[in-house]
């Protein structure tokens, strides 16, 4: 293709394992070359020709020579105290030709015993906890999961038998469920937990279910079974009884119940039952012992938070909410509290709206 024309294929490196690899061809591919050359590339849409010319230069890379570079690390004395300074020098830009080469830090010519002149100073600073990760470095963590393991022994073996938590192809969808999920949340790029991915993790009694080593262990026995090593109904019997075994102790445990913390303070200020979240708002689950007690979403065309509905709870009145509309048209502040009375919600104005 005329596109790909100027890259100069003499310098093809040989071919290796690390290029095509047969053995990796398994349940889960990634994107195989094939040897047909498209006439052109009309018919794509901008989308589809930038992931072609993605892909494309991926592949002329990787048989491209490798690139070269010098690295000079220098070690400069100042009083008694030594400082270290790393930079690199391209000399042959190999593969860098395709797609331009990284930014790389140059040193300035030294030699040994030169004298350099620099101002020096002393700055005061605080260590920093470990950074969030972002969705590409938690990617790369899920491979090496057997890293990052207390255990030695089941550090070296995850290492070893390459048990990381899913596989290049299913880790992106793994992720993205947790997100759908809402235990993971990005604030920008970091990932963060949420509340309730947190409170899943302390309150599910099922420790293997939270192991990285044990999901390793699993992955194993499935490449096992692709590579005919275990048998698949075995397997299956496996999991059936983990399963079994897993949700006795759940369905056993205190904390079985999953409420979160919100829910909890979600409680009938009348009967004491927990309210239940609806569609159109709250409603007591006492209601079949005849409590009435229930909050609406939207209150004179107000949007009531789940926040607001908490303090009504606890406290039996919100702090005053403005812009309510009445029927009017004008719009009013007020207070939205329990009345004991009527057992319902009502309006409750503020002391000099009340004259
Ligand atoms: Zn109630």
């Amino acid at each position: 293709m005329p596109e790909y024309a100027q890259y100069n294929v003499s310098e093809w490196a040989e071919f290796s394992k690390r290029h095509f690899d047969d053995s990796k061809v398994g349940s889960h591919t990634a994107v195989i070359p094939t040897e047909s050359v498209p006439n052109n590339l009309t018919g794509l849409s901008e989308d589809e020709i930038k992931l072609y010319g993605l892909v494309a230069r991926s592949l002329i890379k990787i048989i491209y020579p490798k690139a070269e570079f010098d690295d000079t690390t220098a070690m400069i004395a100042v009083d008694k105290h030594t400082f270290k300074a790393t930079g690199k020098c391209i000399t042959n830009q190999g593969w860098y030709a395709v797609d331009g080469k990284p930014e790389a830090k140059e040193l300035p010519p030294l030699s040994e015993g030169q004298e350099l002149q620099g101002e020096y100073k002393i700055t005061e600073g605080e260590t920093e906890p470990p950074k969030r990760y972002t969705e590409a470095e938690l990617l790369a963590a899920m491979e090496l999961a057997g890293q990052k393991l207390e255990d030695e022994e089941a550090r070296t073996l995850m290492k070893l038998q390459k048990r990381g938590l899913g596989t290049d192809a299913t880790r992106g969808p793994i992720l993205k469920s947790l997100f759908d999920k809402e235990y993971l949340a990005k604030k920008g790029k970091s990932i963060y937990p949420t509340e309730l991915g947190m409170y899943l993790i302390k309150c599910l009694p099922v420790k293997e279910l939270k192991s990285a080593a044990y999901t390793g262990e699993l992955e194993k026995q499935l490449n096992n079974i692709a590579l005919g090593k275990c048998s698949y109904d075995k397997y299956i019997a496996f999991i059936k009884q983990k399963t079994a075994e897993w949700f006795k102790v759940i369905a056993e445990s205190e904390d079985s119940k999953f409420t979160s913390s919100t829910e909890q303070q979600l409680i009938c200020p009348f009967c004491g039952k927990p309210l239940i979240k609806l569609d159109w708002g709250y409603s007591c689950t006492g209601y079949k012992d005849g409590c009435k007690f229930h909050v609406n979403k939207k209150i004179s065309g107000k949007s009531i938070t789940e926040n607001q509905v908490i303090m009504l709870c606890k406290s039996g009145r919100t702090a005053i909410i403005k812009g309510f509309t009445a029927k009017s048209g004008s719009t009013f502040d007020a207070y939205l509290a329990v009345d004991k009375e009527k057992q319902e919600v009502s309006f409750q104005f503020p002391e000099r709206r009340k004259k």
